[in-house]
């Protein structure tokens, strides 16, 4: 019997599945499914969000109402019975320590009145509130008091819970798997370990689910945090090292044609833009792979900046491509590209899902597919679509990339295989972005980038107001809409993510659209543009808002890449209090495009006064820079854009603007990958970034 358990025990390893941990069923196996916990292993990565203290237990007597106490005492009574009105179980309990006794209920668990029989000495954790005769607990947490407490000995973990699934449940079950935890292998090297003082990792996974002391929490925290800031920071230095040992094509700066280019543009360009041409087309006369990214907030004209690059590399006879995340962004380069290229030998194509193009013509993927591989396409503009490994490039020497945190690294390896350079050759690598990241942030996030930043628009834009307004200012809103149709031009409404479940804002838009057609805008043609509508419609519901037959484009965020419409002046944004306010700035950046002077409408929803001075700040500032910086003062970089959106990684524990971790990570990082750049002596660690690629990386 004693040796049957002990094997049993001993079987259980970091790769069962959970339902082979004693006490899990069936159905709790289903719900670990959804929370993403399917073996050992996975539950003891499983980390709390919170803790709740309850390190102190206090005498009943001292007790008082309203506060979240732990006490410590023997069940003298204990009865269940069922409130058949209610079709409730009410488990009502008496509990006496020295000094007193104290009313306890629980509600739906019967069962403890014969698990918590009388005699038994208890801990029990919660509120406590005022009661008739006297105070009372309801739905305390509970547990028999032995010498190891799980739920409620002294820091508790809380963990992130689904519909059906306890805390009591979770904590039970991580307790079980702890044991396993000094399996877990240690993939940071003992060198690195003992510099910076860290926990082992076994260790650290321990303290987190169950801290024996605020103390030994910190440690425990602090270890991980390590982690995964060391991951980050060694993947973005080895890419570094990686681009540097490779060859590229040397391009050089073709002074006559480049100028003759920008004459003929129909504006001068900025001094901010001259300055980051010179930059990029520096990095493109050395024969190692330029690794930049371009960061302007919206309309500081970054395209034309990126055409230059792609003239000069064109005239030395390479290809370039422009990635762009969606296919209205990438119709919009194509045409802008066009005019820019027009009559001369700069060939542009269009590849998208829906639709392949060579210098306005339609043709086959086919045909494309030929053209590109021959050379006789200077540019290729496209999305995802064009990753395809039987595209192959002639000879790729820059490969663009606009807002490039809609791409993973699997994107840029697709590329650099269709580049067909000479042996070992790369292209050179331009990333584009309108994400405004505050300086504190850049170097974290972007170690293997060098990075340029436009900070001023071009001149001769007209002024956008901003206003922040409520339901009952909309009639004069509608007005204003009202006049800007009438005189010709455009309106942008955005709607935002309302529901977890509508994660697109589908629901939103669509609704809006109706409301505004059928009502106050019977005359006039509403648009609809959300992320879920076929490409082809997606197109063409934005060549007839550039067009004008379509006078109200109601959209989601989704706008926010890039559309440029300069007839668009007044832009209203639901529920405005929803949005970060660098994404605001980048909404609103849709607007006054042109010379047109322009109006964009905050619309906040119900009585929210304390949202109104954090968007003040949009209707004061128009530097994405500074609202990026007060965004990330006020609600942390997770919020700066939305995780996802701005590409910030997903840290658990990491705080990233905490410089001087993150200096200090910086250091530890560089010195290893010197003594061993390849990782040769610490496999695990080699193991552990592969797998770190994979889950920073999405898309
Ligand atoms: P973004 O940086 O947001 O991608 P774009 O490259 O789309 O900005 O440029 C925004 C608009 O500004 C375009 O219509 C473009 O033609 C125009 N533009 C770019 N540079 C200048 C300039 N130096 N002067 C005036 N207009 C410019
Ligand atoms: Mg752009």
């Amino acid at each position: 019997m004693f040796d049957f358990c002990y094997t049993a025990c001993m079987a259980l390893t970091l790769h069962s599945p959970v339902s082979a941990v004693s006490g899990v069923g069936p159905t709790f196996t289903k719900q670990l499914k959804t929370l993403g916990i399917l073996s050992v292993r996975d539950a003891l990565w499983y980390l709390p969000f919170r803790y709740d203290d309850f390190s102190h237990h206090v005498p009943i007597d001292r007790v008082e109402a309203d506060s979240v106490v732990t006490i410590h005492g023997q069940v003298e009574l204990i009865r269940s019975r069922r409130s058949f009105r209610k079709r409730l179980s009410i488990t009502e309990a008496l509990v006496s320590d020295d000094t007193g006794s104290i009313r306890v209920v629980w509600f739906n668990q019967p069962y403890l009145a014969t698990s918590l029989p009388p005699g038994t000495r208890v801990a029990l954790s919660g509120r406590a509130e005022a009661g008739l005769p006297a105070l009372q607990m309801s739905n305390p947490t509970y547990e028999k008091i032995h010498a190891e407490m799980t739920h409620t000995g002294r820091l508790v973990p809380v963990y992130p819970a689904t519909a059906g699934v306890s805390q009591r449940q979770l904590r039970s079950l991580i307790h079980e798997c702890l044991p396993l935890a000094k399996g877990v292998e240690d993939f940071l090297p003992v060198s690195v370990r003992s510099a910076s003082h860290l926990e082992t990792l076994a260790t650290a996974l321990r303290d987190i689910h169950f801290p024996p002391s605020p103390a030994r929490l910190d440690a425990a925290e602090r270890r991980l945090a390590f982690d995964e800031l060391f991951l980050f920071v060694l993947n973005a230095l080895r890419t570094k090292a990686f681009l540097a040992t490779n060859p590229a094509p040397a391009i050089p700066f073709l002074e006559k044609p480049t100028q003759d280019f920008v004459g003929r543009l129909p504006f001068t360009l900025t001094a901010g833009q001259k300055k980051a041409a010179w930059t990029i087309l520096r990095d493109l006369a050395k024969p190692s792979p330029m690794n930049r990214l371009l960061q302007g907030d919206v309309g500081s004209g970054k395209t034309v900046v990126t055409a230059i690059a792609m003239l000069n590399a064109g005239l030395s006879g390479y290809q370039s491509v422009l990635l762009a995340p969606t296919s209205i962004l990438a119709e919009q380069h194509y045409r802008t590209l066009q005019t820019m290229f027009h009559d001369t030998d700069i060939h542009v194509a269009l590849w998208t899902s829906a639709r392949q193009d060579i210098n306005g013509e339609p043709v086959s993927r086919a045909m494309l597919t030929k053209e590109v591989a021959q050379g006789k396409v200077t540019i290729v503009v496209g999305t995802h679509a064009l990753l395809q490994p039987d595209v192959q490039f002639h000879r790729l020497g820059l490969a663009v990339v606009d807002e490039q945190h809609r791409f993973g690294v699997e994107q840029r390896q697709q590329l650099r295989q269709q580049a067909s350079l000479t042996s070992h050759a790369l292209p050179h690598f331009l990333s584009l972005s309108a994400t405004p990241i505050p300086r504190s942030l850049a170097l974290t996030l972007y170690g293997d980038l060098d990075v340029t930043t436009l900070r001023e628009l071009p001149a001769g834009r007209a002024a956008i107001v901003t206003k922040i307004v409520n339901e009952s200012q909309r009639d004069s809103v509608v007005t204003i809409m009202h006049r800007a149709i009438d005189a010709g031009h455009q309106v942008f409404v955005i709607c935002p993510l309302i529901t977890e479940s509508d994660n697109l804002g589908v629901q939103a838009a669509t609704e809006t659209a109706v409301r505004l057609a059928d009502g106050p805008f019977s005359d006039a043609t509403v648009g609809l543009l959300h992320g879920q509508l076929p490409a082809k419609t997606k197109t063409q519901t934005l060549e007839d808002f550039a067009s004008g037959k379509i006078h109200i484009l109601v959209a989601t965020p989704v706008v926010e890449v890039g559309i440029d419409v300069p007839n668009a002046t007044v832009m209203v944004i639901e529920a405005a209090e929803r949005f970060g306010l660098a994404e605001l700035h980048q909404l609103r950046g849709r607007i006054g495009r042109g010379r047109l002077p322009g109006a964009c409408f905050l619309m906040v929803s119900g009585d929210t006064p304390k949202d109104k001075p954090r968007l003040q700040a949009v209707v004061k500032s128009h530097d994405g820079f500074a609202l990026a910086e007060e965004d990330l003062k006020l609600r942390g970089p997770g919020a700066l854009l939305g995780i996802r959106q701005s590409g910030l990684p997903d840290f658990r524990l990491a705080q990233l603007t905490d410089a001087k971790l993150v200096q200090a990570v910086r250091g530890v990082a560089a010195e290893f990958l010197n003594n061993d750049p390849l990782l040769e002596g610490a496999p695990a660690l080699a193991e552990a970034l592969r797998a770190f690629e994979k889950t920073h990386h999405p898309e």
